[in-house]
Order: C-alpha cells, then sequence, then structure tokens
C-alpha cells in the first residue's frame, strides 16, 4: 500500500473509543471521523458482505456518505475500467460477464491503488471487497502495516428469491452508474437517469442465468469470509436486507451507532 495511507497516523477506533451518541445532529458530527485517539485521526474500516443484489450499494454509498468516509465498491471501480476500456477492463470485462470473479491478483491490484490514495482522516466503506479469503489476506496485511485493521463487517441478508426479483428490475445508468429499480425506485422518467438523463439499461450480468451463477459463486468463495472475520477483532453485524431501503437504512444506523 502506498506511503501516503501510512503516514496519516490514522487508527482503528475500538470499542472504548467509539463516541457516545446524542441525537440526530451529534450523531451527523460525531461519524465515524471522531472515533480519534492520541494517535492521530481515524480510519474506521467498514466491510459490506451479502449476496448479489442484496443492496450493500445503495446502503454503502448511504453510509459511506453519513459518516464522511470514503466508499470504494469493486464492483463499480471494475464497470467504469470497462466503461473506459483501460487494461484493467479489458481484462475484467470476460469474468463479469459471466458472473465469475474477476481473478484476486487485478483486484489486490486495484485497491491498493485506491488504498494509495487516500487521504489522511479518511474512514473507509467497502462493497463488494474482499470477496475471497485471499483478499481478505491482503487487505488484512495492508492495514497491518500501518497498525490498523478491519473494524466493522456488516452482513447484509436476503433469500435468493427476493434477490432474483430485484436485479431482474435493476436498471443502470450507462453514463454515472446511478442504480435504479422499475419495480422499487423508478426513475422520473423511464429510461433516463434522473441524475444526469443518460441512458439506464441492464447490467450485462443481471440476466437471471448468471445472476444464479453470481449467487453460487457468493456462497462458495464469499461466504467464507463471516468465518474469516468471525476470527478477528472485527466487530461482525448481520442485518435483514429484505425489506424497504429506508428500514434497512435504520438497521443499519442501529448497529452502526451513525
Ligand atoms: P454484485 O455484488 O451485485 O454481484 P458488484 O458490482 O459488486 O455486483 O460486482 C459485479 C462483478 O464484478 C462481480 O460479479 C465480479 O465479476 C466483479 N467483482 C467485483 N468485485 C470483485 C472482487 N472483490 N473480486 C472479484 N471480482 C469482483
Ligand atoms: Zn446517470
Amino acid at each position: 500500500m502506498g506511503s501516503q495511507f501510512g503516514e496519516t497516523g490514522v487508527d482503528v477506533a475500538g470499542p472504548g473509543a467509539r463516541p457516545a451518541l446524542h441525537g440526530s445532529k451529534a450523531r451527523a458530527s460525531a461519524r465515524l471521523s471522531s472515533c480519534r485517539r492520541e494517535r492521530g485521526p481515524a480510519v474506521v474500516v467498514v466491510i459490506l458482505l451479502g449476496p448479489p443484489g442484496v443492496g450493500k450499494g445503495t446502503q454503502g454509498a448511504w453510509l459511506a456518505e453519513r459518516a464522511g468516509a470514503r466508499y470504494v465498491a469493486t464492483g463499480d471501480l471494475l464497470r467504469a475500467a470497462c466503461r473506459e476500456g483501460t487494461e484493467l477492463g479489458r481484462r475484467a470485462q470476460g469474468y463479469m460477464d459471466r458472473g465469475e470473479l474477476v481473478p484476486d491478483g487485478l483486484i489486490i491490484e486495484l485497491v491498493r491503488q485506491v488504498l494509495s490514495g487516500l487521504s489522511p482522516d479518511t474512514g473507509v466503506v467497502f462493497d463488494g471487497f474482499p470477496r475471497t479469503v485471499p483478499q481478505a489476506d491482503m487487505l488484512a496485511s495492508v492495514l497491518g502495516d500501518v497498525d490498523r485493521q478491519v473494524d466493522r463487517v456488516i452482513v447484509l441478508e436476503a433469500d435468493d428469491e427476493v434477490l432474483l426479483r430485484r436485479m431482474a428490475g435493476r436498471r443502470s445508468c450507462r453514463d454515472c452508474g446511478a442504480v435504479y429499480n422499475i419495480h422499487f425506485n423508478a426513475p422520473r422518467k423511464a429510461g433516463a437517469c434522473d441524475r444526469c438523463g443518460g441512458e439506464l439499461a441492464r447490467r450485462r450480468d443481471d440476466d437471471p442465468a448468471t445472476v444464479r451463477r453470481r449467487l453460487k459463486v457468493y456462497r462458495k468463495d464469499t461466504m467464507p469470509l463471516i468465518q474469516f472475520y468471525l476470527g478477528t477483532s472485527a466487530r461482525l453485524e448481520q442485518v435483514a436486507a429484505d425489506r424497504p431501503v429506508d428500514k434497512v437504512r435504520d438497521a443499519l444506523q442501529e448497529v452502526t451507532g451513525t
């Protein structure tokens, strides 16, 4: 990992360092960044785990914004690389289209780059990373180099039936990547992005056969991370995500104290 991250003197707050929260204003300003200790400002590392379609993106972006943290979604970064036609994008595209994992080596390189660009005092919410035990090992070692660790792991859960339905209705903007759902969160104008007016399309890997493969891959390669993190000092929370977005948000707020 780049030295920039190492020079920040950041710290992952332990349970004792969590702020006492009183009221929403206090919560908003407390956020993750207030978990300070003598050693310097805090970087709290949060990982969102969960199957495809469970809402990691929707909740993760919100959580990061609320916490003043950086939202790092490897899927979004990979799709941007594909759109831009970079070397990484070209190498990753086939795996993504088939619903397979992009090889660890590529992902690790990508995440190293992101982390090396982090400024001091930045928390991180990871969505879609780590997805395999080698990726989790890499993250632990990168954080360990700067005397830090994963602080929280939040597991979002929903049945396959719910996930399949959600992904069937999911549409995303070709230009900015904003995500909609024609059933639950439709854009104001059908087929057009509220944010930038871009064309909405189904993600290439959201067809039912590919979705089923992604669910299998999740169970085989990513679910073991729950066990992995149970063996670390990270705080692990499970949140039922087969509910409307705001209800899941409330539950997240409760478990994270944000
Ligand atoms: P979802 O969680 O809905 O499957 P993502 O946007 O997180 O969607 O990921 C889409 C695809 O990008 C995955 O199916 C996989 O091919 C690739 N990908 C994203 N993150 C990783 C990762 N950490 N390791 C390997 N492949 C990844
Ligand atoms: Zn858009």
